[in-house]
């Protein structure tokens, strides 16, 4: 089996959901070639070589590639991909961007968010927000998916002393879009897929003014912050904090959802939490049956009791 990995990188490291993308590959085959595409990525490629075990590093690098917008990024994917068995990348937004228009252009079937690989055509995903699990079995002659980076652990950083570098020069120009410009969230908190503790905060916080009492809370636990869809589309939080079906898929150690009803489209992205911890008046709330610790009150009540016991301890240590 020879597998493609496709790299994300942010134009100077590789995303630690190649890291994971690469142990399902592992799964899958032993013959594994990545695929680095962007514009002066330099730098990827040297933290590629000190830590991406695989055969080979194919590296698209011309002003064309930069930004990696999927209109030439595919088509380059879809020149290569008669080499290969398995296309795969993690499930990310620059994932679900690329692979299903590779896909398409193959005219292959798109698998994706694999949470399991069963056999080498055999996969399980979730379907109906997470609520179902399917098992596919593909006959394509090239399979293409993005998996779900918190089904596989992430592989160790190693070097392959015998890895192959080899430019790709054949250059697909994008005639179909232009990158204009990008607004980029800088913050010093944990990432929220990469976290090991995530606090999100619901519709019941009632306002952005409110939600920074979550925010404040989360800085002190090192937590990265999250929100449900209602908390977004009031605008108590930024789009990317959105945990859920249409947000993020985060599976951390533990998970506080504070004043989040836990509808399916919500759980669909944090239900595969180790430890979850529910704060929420109604104790019918469904986000209590799939909560370890449920808080039944008013969270304008416990969120402040919380943070001066957690004062209380921190000074003590
Ligand atoms: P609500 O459902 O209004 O719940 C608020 C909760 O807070 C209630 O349980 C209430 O009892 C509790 N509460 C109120 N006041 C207090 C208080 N003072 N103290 C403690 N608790 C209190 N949602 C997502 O989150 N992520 C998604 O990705 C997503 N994708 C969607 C995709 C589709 C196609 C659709 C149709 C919906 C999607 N949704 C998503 C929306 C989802 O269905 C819910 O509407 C949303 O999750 C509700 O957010 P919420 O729990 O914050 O608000």
């Amino acid at each position: 089996m020879k597998i493609l990995l496709l790299l994300e990188h942010d134009d100077t490291h590789l995303l630690s959901a190649n890291f994971h993308a690469l142990s399902a590959a592992r799964q899958l085959g032993d013959t594994i070639d990545a695929l680095l595409i962007g514009h002066l990525c330099d730098a990827v490629l040297s933290d590629a070589k000190k830590s991406l075990a695989v055969d080979r590093i194919r590296v698209a690098d011309a002003p064309e590639y930069a930004h990696e917008l999927p209109e030439n990024v595919a088509p380059l994917i879809a020149h290569i991909a008669k080499e290969y068995d398995v296309i795969l990348t993690a499930g990310t937004t620059y994932g679900k961007n690329s692979l299903p228009r590779v896909a398409a252009l193959l005219d292959v079937n798109m698998l994706s968010d694999v949470t399991e690989i069963i056999s080498p055509d055999v996969f399980v995903r979730p379907i109906y927000a997470g609520n179902a699990l399917m098992t596919v079995k593909s006959s394509d002659h090239i399979k293409v998916l993005t998996i779900r980076k918190t089904a596989f652990s992430g592989s160790k950083r190693e070097e392959n002393p015998k890895l192959i570098i080899e430019p790709l020069t054949d250059i697909i120009p994008n005639t179909q879009s232009e990158f204009v410009s990008e607004t980029l969230t800088h913050s010093g908190r944990p990432e929220l897929t990469d976290a090991r503790i995530v606090v999100s905060g619901g519709r019941a916080f009632k306002s952005a003014d409110n939600f920074k009492q979550l925010e404040r809370f989360a800085d002190s636990i090192g937590a990265a912050v999250g929100a449900s869809r209602a908390a977004v589309d009031a605008g108590f939080a930024p789009n990317d904090y959105q945990v859920g079906q249409t947000g993020k898929v985060v599976a951390p150690d533990l998970y506080i959802a504070i004043g989040i009803s836990g509808a399916i489209q919500h759980l669909a992205g944090m239900k595969d939490s180790k430890v979850i911890v529910a704060i929420n008046n109604d104790p019918e709330a469904p986000v209590f049956e799939v909560a370890d610790y449920g808080l039944v009150g008013d969270l304008f009540k416990i969120l402040p009791e919380l943070q001066d016991e957690l004062s209380k301890e921190m000074k003590c240590d």
